[in-house]
């Protein structure tokens, strides 16, 4: 009998990371192909999603969506034919069940004013009461996201204009979402109270931009004005950029910590921070809190590279390249089962011979959820001759599962959960393991006190109620 292959991305041979759920983008400027610049900017996001993307263009009478399947590039292998100069784009990464082409973002309606598109980036947490209210009602829906809840809620919200009617949708909404909205008129761009995922404001020559990361901005040769604080509203038109705040507070902000360990690219620039810099300085308290003596420091590439390099630099031991990453893995298709997951980690890295044999390693990586890669990782350098392998995590043990956007293992798989650090570096076959503090990361990200951050994962403490603590997460957006 025909065992069942499983389509994967690369990623799930990274299953032993958290996911970035989305990255969105939007543009209005009268001097540009919105499609084209839209197409640039959610290219350079597609670290934040790779099983989908979506660009929505406005030439102010009429509105198209084109979306649809996989990479950017195998989207949009052809930009198609439309001229518009306010722009939407979406990337999206999903769990497994709602990977269905009717999720594909942005979604675009049409309610009393017109066509509306909007694309999200986070999770809501009370996005079945909000649903429910409206099946309640006899309202019916055409995908399973959390977004189209809130395409409805804003259809059916009172107000003069589109500013008041956000400003009361997100009396309602609990949750993450930083939210690209565009109509015929305008572009509208707005960020949930606590601030949970990053959003960014930038500048054309003739006109304005919002992104989830900097690098987007990079990509269209646009400036950078400012991050959009959490709980804004933007407008932007003919006019220029308006903002308000939300008429909602929240007693503390929860910039989600794992953007500046491993969600967003190292070039871009967070909350005033420098990602790359947070990550060396990751490294650097690694070697602070272990003072290791070994011969060699090397990484898991890519997610371990930069925080390695840290600590290379603060211990003095040189950093070498350990493993070398095949950098045309691509999509493929893998059996489920752990000798086929190993013979997918060879495929994408193999040791290199003179920087691992006969050496004392310190290996550095970022995290590990479930734990199934490690160890086979550290298998492959102890088959290489590696005389001794020390383990760095540069984040905290995982313990508890996000509700805010990002796909996390349900509790009960997170290594962390069921063994003690001890049990894992037995099990993962190293030498010794240890993770950075909690204090020695928040140290590391100078640019926001680490009371202004979601640490949840690794404490349970929610910046805001979750509706299943300690069970799993249903991540949409
Ligand atoms: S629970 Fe973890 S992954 Fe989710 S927002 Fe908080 S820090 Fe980020």
């Amino acid at each position: 009998m025909k065992r069942k292959m499983k389509r994967v991305s690369q990623d799930f041979i990274d299953d032993d990371k958290l996911h970035e759920e989305c990255g969105v983008f939007g543009i209005f400027d009268r001097n540009c192909s919105a499609l084209e610049e839209t197409f640039y900017g959610i290219f350079s996001l597609q670290h934040r999603g790779q099983e989908s993307a979506g660009i929505t263009v406005s030439d102010g009478h009429t509105m198209e969506t084109f979306r649809g399947m996989g990479l950017v590039t195998e989207v949009f292998h052809e930009l198609p034919d439309k001229e518009g100069h306010i722009g939407i784009g979406h990337v999206r990464y999903s769990t497994t069940g709602s990977s269905i082409s009717c999720n594909v973002q942005p979604l675009q309606v049409v309610d009393a004013d017109g066509p509306v598109a909007l694309a999200h980036n986070g999770n809501l947490v009370n996005t079945k009461d909000l649903r429910d209210a409206f099946l309640a009602k006899g309202s019916t829906f055409q995908t399973t996201m959390d977004t189209e809840v809130i395409v409805k809620m804003l259809a059916q919200a009172q107000g003069r204009n589109m500013e008041e009617r956000i400003n009361e949708v997100m009396d309602k909404l609990r949750g993450a979402y930083s939210v690209v909205v565009c109509t015929n008129e305008a572009l509208y761009a707005f960020r949930d109270p606590f601030g949970y995922r990053p959003l960014v404001l930038g500048q054309t020559e003739t006109g304005f931009v919002v992104c989830s990361e900097t690098v987007a901005l990079d990509s269209i040769d646009a400036t950078f004005i400012r991050d959009i604080k959490p709980g804004e509203i933007i407008r932007i038109d003919d006019t220029g950029v308006h903002s308000m705040m939300c008429r909602r507070t929240v007693p503390r902000l929860g910039m989600c910590v794992f953007e500046y360990i491993y969600f967003a690219r190292p070039d871009s620039i967070m909350n005033g921070q420098d990602i790359y810099k947070a990550r060396l300085q990751m490294g650097k308290e690694l070697w602070r809190e272990t003072n290791f003596n070994a011969d060699v420091v090397m990484s898991v590439p890519d997610s371990g590279n930069v925080a390695a390099l840290g600590y290379a630099q603060a211990s003095g031991i040189p950093y070498v390249e350990g493993l070398l990453k095949n950098k045309y893995m691509g999509r493929t298709f893998i059996k489920p089962g752990q000798k086929k997951r190993e013979q997918a980690v060879r495929m994408k890295l193999n040791p290199i011979l003179s920087n691992v044999k006969g050496k004392k390693i310190i290996l550095i990586d970022d995290s590990i959820v479930r734990g199934t890669t490690s160890g086979i990782i550290i298998g492959l350098l102890r088959r290489a001759g590696a005389k001794e392998i020390h383990l760095c995590i540069s984040s905290p043990p995982v313990k508890y599962p996000c509700f805010f956007g990002i796909d996390t293992a349900a509790r009960k798989q997170l290594i962390a959960v069921r063994h003690s650090e001890k049990e894992i570096c037995k099990l993962i076959g190293a030498d010794s393991l240890h993770y950075l503090s909690q204090d020695g990361l928040a140290r590391a990200i100078s640019s926001l006190p680490k009371e202004n951050m979601c640490f949840a994962c690794f404490d349970g403490d929610y910046p805001e109620s979750v509706p299943l603590a300690g069970n799993e997460s249903v991540s949409e957006g």
